[in-house]
């Protein structure tokens, strides 16, 4: 699967239930719909149709690196400061990577999981 931000292949990040996948250019992360769900309500957190945001049809972005689509740019957190990528066809989310200079290289899906929770936290703030 290559990231709809680079096109270069991403790594998997394998898990006991499912598969993430990082990209080791930009930082970004994707994640099917069942395994994002199931970290969000693992943390306590309404599952992605209900977590809110606006989408913004007209920022551009990558197309879905599974059904290759465009997706779609929703926005949230403070004063919409926060956007995640999802793809209406297969319910895939892309979030970006920190803002960091170095990516990390080896990640565990334990890691994943907790940028994915705080980034969706952040994302419910008005
Ligand atoms: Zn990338
Ligand atoms: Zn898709």
């Amino acid at each position: 699967m290559d990231c709809p931000r680079c096109t270069v292949e991403m790594a998997e990040i394998p898990g006991d239930d499912g598969t993430m996948h990082r990209c080791s250019d930009c930082g970004g992360l994707w994640v099917e719909p069942a395994d994002l769900n199931r970290i969000l309500l693992h943390a306590n957190l309404p599952a992605l149709s209900a977590i809110g945001g606006w989408a913004n049809p007209e920022e551009m972005t990558g197309q879905c690196p599974a059904c290759h689509v465009d997706l779609v740019v929703v926005e949230g957190g403070e004063k919409r400061s926060l956007a995640y990528d999802t793809c209406e066809s297969c319910g895939g989310s892309w979030v970006d990577g920190p803002d960091v200079d170095e990516v990390p290289e080896a990640q565990t899906w334990k890691e994943a999981e907790k940028e994915i929770v705080s980034f969706f936290k952040d994302f419910r703030k008005k």
